[in-house]
């Protein structure tokens, strides 16, 4: 019988607790043809999500949970939960029920018949703020233009993986960068399921905006040049237009024409649009060098500070990462 590991990373889901294991005590029960186990990665929080979560894995041997030992956000949350799962294959599940479990099963008989990869792609999506949409498609197109175009215009983050991109995932250090973006990176064969995304069941997004202008610039960063080339070309731009305007004061002064652009207000412009320019230009340097510096230090994307039962994911498998480190 083969194996679904659910992943899930949850952050101050409290009141989403109680319907979840409802439905996915009924997703585990309704077949015979998979064995699940739901790793739930429990990113710190601050209400009482991991009591609940420990009180559901100690009636449920299929359920195990992790706390992590600071908030790192659901991206580092999912690479917990991959680097300590079991199955043949793992699915990313979101805590608030946005994301049908019920799916699940569909996506599974998609990998049995050859996909590596299975993404379940959001053809709308229930009761979300319309600045959320805007910034979401803003998010997707800008990406699928600078950095990644077989992203899905709609956008995805529900996806099914084999283990053996599971294991490729893990041997990938860099930490800064988006998952799903390293998944569609990574290849493999993969196929795409369209679905309804629905409204939460309850609470609020934990996505801050601070959090999400975070991950917009690691995936640009993470997966294009384009900013660097584009200071380039701003730069020929600048350069080319700045002797040609030399040149025509040199012309016109040698013509006893009125000598152009001598004003005050031409002089600060100049100085200012140039000064802001070579500032932006410096910012986007600072963003590919600090990640660079990250990567070089190597501390890890996450610290495990509590699993539920409490034994030593390694001791299983002593070749799989249990931190957030690459294996080397
Ligand atoms: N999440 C997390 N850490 C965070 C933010 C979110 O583990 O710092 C979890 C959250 O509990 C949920 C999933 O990631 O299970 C998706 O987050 P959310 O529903 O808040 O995001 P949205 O659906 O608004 O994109
Ligand atoms: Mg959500």
């Amino acid at each position: 019988m083969k194996r679904i590991s659910v992943i899930m990373p949850a952050y101050n889901e409290e009141s989403n607790i109680p319907i979840l294991r409802e439905r996915l005590t009924a997703l585990f029960d309704s077949t015979r043809e998979y064995e699940f186990e739901l790793v739930v990665v429990d990113d710190h929080s601050t209400d009482v999500s991991f009591d609940l979560l420990k009180a559901w894995a100690e009636v449920e041997p299929r359920v195990r949970v992790l706390r992590l030992s600071r908030n790192c956000g659901s991206h580092a949350a999912l690479h917990a939960g991959l680097a300590s799962c079991e199955g043949d294959a793992a699915v990313f599940l979101a805590a608030d029920l946005q994301d049908p479990p019920e799916l699940v099963l569909e996506m599974a008989r998609r990998w049995r018949e050859g996909s590596d990869v299975v993404w379940a792609v959001r053809t709308a999506r229930e009761g979300e703020k319309i600045s959320v949409k805007l910034f979401a498609r803003a998010y997707y197109s800008t990406l699928r233009r600078l950095a990644l175009a077989e992203m899905p215009a709609q956008g995805t983050d529900f996806l099914l993986m084999d283990r053996k991109v599971i294991d490729a995932y893990l041997r990938i250090p860099e930490k800064n960068t988006s998952l799903m973006c390293m998944v569609l990176w990574m290849g493999f064969r993969q196929s795409f399921l369209p679905y309804v995304k629905q409204a939460r069941a309850s609470g609020t997004s934990k996505w801050t905006l601070g959090k999400k202008i975070k991950l917009f610039v690691d995936s640009i960063v993470s997966f294009s040049f384009t900013p660097i080339r584009a200071m380039s070309l701003l730069g020929v731009l600048f350069a080319v237009g700045g002797s040609a305007f030399a040149a025509w004061v040199v012309v016109a002064r040698l013509a006893g024409w009125v000598t152009p652009g001598t004003g005050y207000a031409a002089l600060m412009t100049a100085l200012l649009v140039g000064f802001g320019l070579v500032m932006l230009m410096l910012g986007v340097i600072g963003e590919y060098l600090w990640r660079t510096f990250d990567e070089a230090r190597g501390r890890p994307r996450f610290i495990v500070e509590e699993r539920y039962p409490p034994c030593d994911a390694s001791a299983r498998d002593p070749g799989r990462p249990t931190e957030g480190t690459p294996q080397q």
